[in-house]
């Protein structure tokens, strides 16, 4: 199993250097994971570091195609929140 990164990676070359499986690749229009190298992080370390320093919710999946970082996860902001809180932030 691999993880996989999606389209709404920011390109940030946050992840890329934490590989321990070098897995990963400045891609266009994002980032890639090589699903042969990526090992999960298994052997290296307890969690995967691609996902661990990731700023955005939903960019990476893990090997059953589950976001690692939910909506939610890193914000603290409920996903049904969202639009409120947002109106609420860009009022002040
Ligand atoms: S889960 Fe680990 S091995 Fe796989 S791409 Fe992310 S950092 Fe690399
Ligand atoms: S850390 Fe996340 S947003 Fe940054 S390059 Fe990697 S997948 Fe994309």
């Amino acid at each position: 199993m691999a993880y996989r990164i999606i389209e709404s990676c920011v390109n940030c070359w946050g992840c890329e250097p934490l590989c321990p499986s070098n897995a990963i690749q400045a891609a266009r229009p994002h980032f890639v994971i090589d699903g042969g190298a990526c090992t999960e992080c298994d052997g290296d370390y307890a969690d995967p570091q691609c996902a661990s320093i990731c700023p955005v919710e939903g960019a990476i999946l893990d090997g059953l195609g589950v976001p690692v970082n939910p909506p939610g996860s890193l914000t603290g902001i409920p996903p049904e929140h969202l639009v409120q809180t947002m109106a609420e932030i860009r009022a002040r």
